[in-house]
């Protein structure tokens, strides 16, 4: 083995998925943008399609003709993007249901696909994609004349409980949707986690499922095992790795293996991180280059083989936080030299 493996527990996906299913009385959907976080959406739609899940959310058209191909006939897959210019037919020949976004895409689509499924996205403050309140106000009668399947909109601060804008952006929803006669949705992670207010008819966890920060209590789904490619010595005084950042203070033994930011390893994680051999933790020291990372293994009792960065111990929230980013981040930015393996 050269080349690290990225283990992706899709039983601890599924079980993510009931987990959160269980804390709401609303239908659960579930998010497999950005190719499922990074993990690949087929894989991951398709066991969450037996553990229950029967609506997908993605970002663009494209991503929703490849889940279709994935997932075949029968689970509902909604475009945040919603109806972009040249989207037509990868919309009609997959069976997609485009978020529409504003004025435009509303008339691209009754032109383009009339008849064809349609949600719409509100803008209920983050000023990211939806229509705005008086957008709605004004085209409100047209659309709903055209019976949406969906009405949604997207906190901006889900993942701080306690942060003004969620009642703010819950407040604005409702006095752009109460009485009307359309599901609705407002919550992601986050807001499936603020509680009932938020849940409306659909909740659309991502991250959650993948075991991400603000799902606290989520399973691990990923594992990484990086291999030794090779292991020395390095007297104290010596220095390991580009420009110099470590110094041995002692007699070290030094492990190298076979992975770096090339594969997501984002360079910023640096000596912040660490790696584990078995229940032994082991400090990666030195930069972190392009393919290789440096570990200090010196309070080993043997030369392991493999170090593990990825478990149920050092989660992508825990790095993510030693680079300075995200776990979401850290997901999306997996790499393709993995040898991956789906296990559950
Ligand atoms: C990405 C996204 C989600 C899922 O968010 P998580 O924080 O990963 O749960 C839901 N809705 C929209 C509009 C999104 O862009």
């Amino acid at each position: 083995m050269s080349t690290a493996r990225l283990t992706i527990d899709l039983g601890a996906l599924a079980d993510n998925w009931r987990t959160l299913d269980s804390f709401t009385r609303c239908e659960t959907a579930a998010v497999v943008k950005a190719n499922g976080y990074g993990l690949d959406a087929g894989q991951v739609g398709r066991a969450l399609a037996m553990a229950g899940a029967r609506q997908f959310f993605v970002a663009a058209a494209e991503e929703g003709a490849a889940l279709r191909r994935a997932l075949g006939p029968g689970p509902v897959i909604s475009v945040f993007s919603g109806h972009c210019a040249g989207d037509a037919e990868l919309i009609r020949d997959n069976d997609l249901v485009p978020m529409l976004n504003s004025v435009d895409q509303m008339l691209r689509h009754v032109e383009g696909l009339p008849g064809h499924p349609f949600g719409i996205q509100l803008d209920s403050g983050m000023n990211r994609l939806g229509m705005e309140p008086a957008e709605w106000g004004a085209l409100r009668d047209i659309a709903l004349g055209q019976n949406p399947t969906l009405i949604m909109s997207h906190l901006a601060c889900a993942d701080e409980p306690a942060h003004p804008m969620n009642a703010q952006q819950l407040q604005a929803f409702r006095e752009m949707t109460d009485g009307l006669d359309v599901p609705r949705s407002l919550a992601a992670t986050g807001g499936l986690l603020l509680g009932p207010d938020y849940h409306f008819d659909l909740c659309r966890p991502g991250v959650g499922l993948y075991g991400g920060h603000p799902f606290e209590d989520a399973l691990a789904v990923v594992t990484l095992d990086l291999p030794v490619i090779q292991i020395r010595d390095v007297a104290p005084g010596e220095t390991v790795g580009y420009s110099n950042t470590w110094t041995a203070q002692r007699p070290s033994r030094i492990a190298t293996v076979a992975a770096g930011y090339a594969d997501g390893l984002i360079r910023a994680m640096g000596a912040r991180a660490v790696t584990f051999s078995g229940d032994s933790v082991c400090p990666i020291v030195g930069r972190v280059s392009m393919d290789l990372i440096t570990i200090d293994v010196t309070d080993l009792d043997h030369d392991p083989e493999v170090l593990t960065l990825l478990n149920d111990r050092q989660t992508v929230d825990d790095i993510a936080e030693a680079a300075g980013t995200i776990g979401y981040e850290i997901l999306t930015s997996i790499g393709l030299r993995y040898m991956r393996r789906y296990i559950g």
